[in-house]
């Protein structure tokens, strides 16, 4: 029988991937997380809704779930990229790290997250996880009561708009372009007093990374304290080995996987923010457990069954 460097290939040490190796070094099996230091979160100080650990800083956060791991000897973390991944005629998987090491792998998770695309406008990218936030589970507590505003449009306005209300009153909606919403919608808007902005957005105005104001194309400039800018669909993941090993997308572009998170393709699992809408350290983490736990219990399966 082929000999394996390692149980499973772990792609990325988000804590999708950390989670992922905790489980599967609780059952004794061995898995290399390989992690390029892309976090999604590295734009925030502040990591929350978390319990035990609310308000950490994101990068503290993945250190100490790192230093969780080293007493499990058959887990190990490497900082490199994972290259590519190829099925071998026996079944498993090799693959290219940055570090140039080529290694063998019975099974994969991928743990790779998602890659942000915002608007153009300058300040966007400035701001982001700062003054402009990706959900209000994770920011909205901290600008509550202040001037904000909404960038959607579409389906997603009408999912995001009433969350951010929640939070204060004096909300704008900016659709950045020609509003495409439900007459239900525009008419609670109307009676809500949220205001609607179809102008498209020139630029975020901000003192470092606190937003001041938002400056519209024809000119008009509307003080806001901060913004929630909706995802641009279809998501796109950090790599393409999701691709590369032939796993299908759903139309908004996250993994298809079955209760354990096994993708479409045998021995390949997702985790975390590629396969699923709620995007949060926590479903991240139990998306990582998930894995791992199927992985464990069908190669266990196999092996008592032999
Ligand atoms: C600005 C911002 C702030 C956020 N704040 C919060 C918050 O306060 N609370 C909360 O619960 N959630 C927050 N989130 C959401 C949270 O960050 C994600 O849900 C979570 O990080 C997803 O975990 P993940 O492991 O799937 O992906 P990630 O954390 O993105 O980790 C994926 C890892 O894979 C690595 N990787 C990708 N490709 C490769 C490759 N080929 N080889 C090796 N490594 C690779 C990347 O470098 C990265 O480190 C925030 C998101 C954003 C954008």
């Amino acid at each position: 029988m082929m000999k394996y460097d390692h149980d499973v290939l772990i792609v990325g040490g988000g804590p999708a991937g950390l989670s992922a190796g905790m489980t599967l070094g609780r059952m004794l099996r061995s898995a290399l997380i390989c992690d390029d230091q892309r976090p999604r979160n590295a734009p925030s100080a502040h990591l929350n809704n978390f319990p035990t650990r609310d308000g950490i800083h994101p990068a503290e956060w993945r250190k100490e779930a790192r230093r969780n791991l080293e007493k499990y000897s058959t887990i190990q973390t490497v900082d490199a990229r994972v290259l590519s991944i190829e099925r071998t005629d026996e079944g498993g998987f090799i693959a290219e790290l940055s570090t140039g090491d080529r290694k063998t792998f019975r099974r994969v998770i991928l743990a790779d997250g998602l890659q942000d695309r915002l608007p153009d406008a300058p300040g966007f990218k400035e701001l982001w996880g700062k003054s402009v936030f990706h959900c209000p589970f994770c920011h909205g507590y901290e600008a509550r009561g202040l001037a904000l505003g909404t960038v959607a449009n579409g389906a997603m306005a009408a999912h995001a708009l009433p969350m951010h209300f929640g939070l204060t009153q004096d909300l704008v909606l900016f659709t950045n372009g020609p509003a495409d919403l439900p007459a239900e919608l525009r008419e609670a808007m109307v009676h809500r007093k949220v205001e609607l902005v179809e102008t498209r957005i020139q630029a975020l105005l901000h003192e470092e990374t606190v937003l001041k104001a938002v400056a519209l194309e024809d000119g008009r400039i509307i003080k806001r304290d901060a913004l929630f800018a909706a995802p641009m669909l279809p998501f796109e993941t950090k790599s393409s080995l999701g691709e590369m090993l032939g796993c299908e997308k759903t139309e908004l572009g996250l993994f298809k996987v079955n209760e354990m998170n096994e993708t479409t393709v045998k021995g390949v699992y997702a985790a975390g923010d590629n396969m699923t809408r709620q995007h949060s350290v926590l479903h991240a983490s139990g998306h990582g457990v998930t894995a791992g736990a199927g992985i464990v219990s069908d190669m266990l399966y196999g092996e008592f069954m032999r």
